[in-house]
């Protein structure tokens, strides 16, 4: 069973991705983090993420990045949601993507255009979205208790200007799959809206 998780910065989609291999016992692939490697990779060799040449080239960055603490970074996040407009990004990283998908016996991957361009043919999704209000706190309240001195209204802008790009690149934007069911995290905790995903995965494989 391939089942894609799709949504915006901080829905809650990863957690739910992770809850929801836990519970079916299938492999995860997190594809934002590949993107970020991309992003980090290119900020420290002092390249810029909007340049395409030097964001393809860092395509090739080596598999031991993917478990750098940098990668969870803001810095990280904004410089893979540059580099991930780039096409020869997208296109470099594609069949990394599709053959995770297509192992035997399934797997669980979150993203952005997992249930439109990955995975089409995924036999169920997910698209897990949030107020952009409750998203903007639970990424504040994340960075604080990592110490990071930030503001609300920062975290509120960099998740606003995210949206827009990944919603507005002409490649693989960030939208609803038309056969992908909804869920909305705002008014949920973790529990109930892992239930929920849980509960919506099992509706699709009886459909
Ligand atoms: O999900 P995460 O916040 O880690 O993703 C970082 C960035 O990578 C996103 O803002 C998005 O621009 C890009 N991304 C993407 N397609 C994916 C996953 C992530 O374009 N499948």
């Amino acid at each position: 069973m391939i089942i894609a998780v799709d949504g915006p910065a901080a829905s809650g989609k990863g957690t739910i991705a992770n809850a929801l291999a836990m519970h079916y016992g299938l492999p995860h692939l997190d594809t934002g983090l590949l993107y970020r490697a991309v992003g980090i990779a290119v900020l420290r060799a002092g390249g810029d993420p909007a340049d395409e040449s030097e964001a393809f080239h860092a395509c090739g960055f080596d598999n031991a990045l993917l478990t750098d603490p940098g990668l969870r970074s803001e810095a990280a996040g904004r410089a893979a949601s540059i580099v991930s407009a780039h096409p020869s990004v997208r296109a470099a990283l594609l069949e990394r993507q599709r053959d995770f998908a297509r192992q035997e016996g399934g797997a669980v991957l979150d993203g952005r255009d997992i249930g439109t361009v990955i995975a089409p043919e995924a036999d169920a999704k997910l698209f897990v979205t949030a107020s952009p209000d409750v998203r903007a706190q639970r990424r504040f309240d994340e960075l604080q208790r990592t110490g990071l001195a930030v503001t609300y209204e920062h975290v509120l802008g960099d998740i606003r200007t995210r949206d827009e790009r990944d919603s507005g690149r002409g490649i693989a934007p960030l939208k609803q799959a038309e056969d992908a069911a909804l869920l909305d995290t705002s008014a949920l905790d973790v529990e109930a809206a892992v239930a929920t995903a849980i509960g919506l995965v099992e509706q699709r494989r009886k459909a």
